[in-house]
């Protein structure tokens, strides 16, 4: 983020640099290459006149902005008040549209995206980093959930309860619930939103989004993809209102009193903070937090399936998936054979442009997390580890990519599992795996299940019963319990999220919506008595 005094600096320098044809074309794909200053600010309105954010692609290191005049403003605190209160005004308005209509408004948003998705797609690949294909399967994430958002619409049922006094009838209904508040991470610029915004929208609120302050651009895009549809449809922009930012931001919306519930998706250190805030106030929150997903290999496994797989698992979004595997526990019977392939498999990824459709290997999103990779090698090393492979960042890569946060997938072997070590128990956000043997699956579930995080796990074998054992009240306590299927890599249709104190909430599919309503009991008297329940006797005239 850069202060206005210092962006008029930048306005008075000659400029030294142009966009690079690999950028422009992204950019001008969605209308996001205007020469002027980009509005971060959206509820009805485009505005912002506070400090700016500098969108850095994390390829090359260039700034995504062909002259200092394409920065990111964001709003100042009064325009941030006034987002706020339009996402309120803009709740009062469209809680009143019938369910099946705001179905219709998704499904012309989701018509909006998929014409969008490629473009949308190579921006999220630019400007986070992660390679073409998951930023387009990324987009279609969203497409997907607002498929299920409209039918939906159509079946946010509430019951009809038998009543124990004659003549009344008991209803829950599910309500809109208010304005809720999207604050999501750099690693899914867009998925994460569409996941909330589909639910939210179908049950008839007001959302108001702050995406990380490294990705202004997908938002930006995003919005104006969405906003275009409701305006068109004659509903309040502020349904679907936008605040670019960072931590302040972040804090103004989670401490307002306008906003109903708080849909966090980040570190365990700010969703401990946002947690905290939100409760304090009494407000609603869900919790995507940090995971530290294990994989489990049994003797009798399919290793021509585990080891792709744990490959990818490890390796995909360069290790930047809250869904990533970062801990593999290999049965001592097929250490040398996995690992062999495995390493073979790492060895011959190499790092590339996200946007080459043959790329695997992206960069880490940020310098900072470069150095997130480094302290972890470190810390291993000086622990004893074994580094199998990788351990350090790319040099001499040729141009652009000199400029990039390039570092080598890494398996390391610690001298033993300690759970309750660092180097076990905490997410390291890098392509950073460690590897542990293990003789008893019951071993292995314990490791599994011993660290803070719960959000993913992966067991590979043929054996229906460690299948029993591992999906069972003493298996695996993870959100998202796989078989013979990766730890990363979820679908829409079943509600995600974690189970431990480090990844609560349910997002997606499922039963998630049932967080997005507020829920009303009611109960109906059709009689001509009015009855107290319990048999309870209560009047002097009886
Ligand atoms: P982060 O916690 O740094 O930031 C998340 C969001 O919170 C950003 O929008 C940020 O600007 C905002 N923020 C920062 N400080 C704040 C504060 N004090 N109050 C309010 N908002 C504040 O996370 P990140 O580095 O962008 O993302 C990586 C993390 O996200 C990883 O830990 C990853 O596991 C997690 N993640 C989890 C899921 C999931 O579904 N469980 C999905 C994606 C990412």
């Amino acid at each position: 983020m850069i202060t206005r005094i210092t962006l008029n600096t930048l306005r008075r320098a000659p400029l030294h640099r142009s966009l690079s044809s690999r950028a422009s074309t992204v950019l001008s794909a969605l209308d996001l290459h205007s020469g002027r200053e980009l509005a971060g600010v959206y509820d009805g309105e485009w505005s912002g006149s506070g400090e700016v954010l500098q969108s850095v692609c994390p390829t090359t290191g260039e700034v995504l902005a062909r002259n200092p005049d394409e920065f990111v403003t964001q709003a100042t605190p009064a325009e941030l008040r006034r987002a706020l209160e339009r996402s309120r005004e803009a709740y009062n308005v469209f809680r009143d549209v019938p369910a099946p209509k705001r179905g219709e408004i998704l499904r012309q948003i989701r018509e909006a995206l998929a014409e969008k998705r490629e473009a949308l797609g190579a921006l999220v690949s630019l400007e986070m980093g992660k390679i073409r294909t998951e930023g387009v399967g990324e987009v279609q994430e969203f497409i997907d959930i607002a498929d299920y958002g409209v039918g939906l619409s159509r079946m946010m049922n509430g019951r009809v309860v038998a009543s124990e006094r004659p003549g009344h009838s008991i209803l829950e209904v599910p309500n809109p619930l208010g304005v809720v508040a999207v604050l999501s991470a750099f690693n899914f610029p867009v998925a994460v939103y569409g996941w909330n915004l589909a639910l939210s929208l179908a049950a008839g609120n007001a959302t108001i989004w702050k995406p990380a302050p490294s990705t202004p651009l997908c938002s930006i895009a995003v919005t104006k993809i969405v906003s275009t549809v409701l305006e068109r449809n004659g509903v309040p922009g502020a349904v679907a209102g936008l605040v670019t930012g960072g931590k302040d931001v972040g804090v103004t919306v989670v401490d307002s009193k306008l906003v109903d519930m708080v849909s966090f998706t980040g570190s365990e250190a700010v969703g401990r903070q946002v947690g905290q805030a939100v409760q304090s106030r009494f407000g609603k929150v869900l919790l995507e937090l940090s995971g530290n997903n294990a994989a489990v290999v049994m003797p009798d496994a399919d290793l021509d399936m585990a080891v792709p797989s744990v490959f990818f698992g490890a390796v995909g979004t360069a290790g930047q998936r809250c869904t990533t595997t970062r801990r593999l526990y290999l049965h001592s019977s097929i250490v040398q054979s996995f690992l062999s392939r495995l390493e073979t498999l790492y060895q011959s990824v190499q790092p590339g442009d996200p946007l080459d459709p043959a790329t695997l290997l992206g960069p880490l999103h940020t310098r900072q997390a470069m150095d997130v990779y480094h302290s972890a090698v470190e810390r291993l090393l000086q622990s004893g580890a074994e580094i199998l492979t990788g351990g350090a960042a790319y040099r001499d890569l040729p141009k652009p990519l000199d400029g990039g946060n390039f570092v080598m997938p890494t398996i390391a072997i610690p001298q033993s599992v300690d759970v309750t070590d660092p180097i076990w128990s905490t997410e390291t956000f890098a392509p950073v795996l460690c590897v542990g043997v293990f003789d008893e699956l019951e071993q292995a579930i314990e490791w599994n299940n011993g660290v803070p995080q719960g959000l993913s796990s992966s067991l590979w074998t043929r054996d229906i019963r460690n299948v029993g054992k591992w999906i069972g009240p003493a298996g695996s306590d993870a959100g998202i319990v796989n078989v013979n299927v990766g730890t990363s890599g979820a679908e829409i249709g079943a509600a995600f999220g974690g189970n431990k104190p480090l990844a609560l909430g349910r997002e997606s599919g499922g039963d998630a919506w049932k967080q997005y309503v507020r829920w009303s009991a009611c109960t109906l008297n059709f009689s001509n008595a009015a009855p107290l329940a319990q048999g309870v006797q209560f009047s002097n005239s009886a």
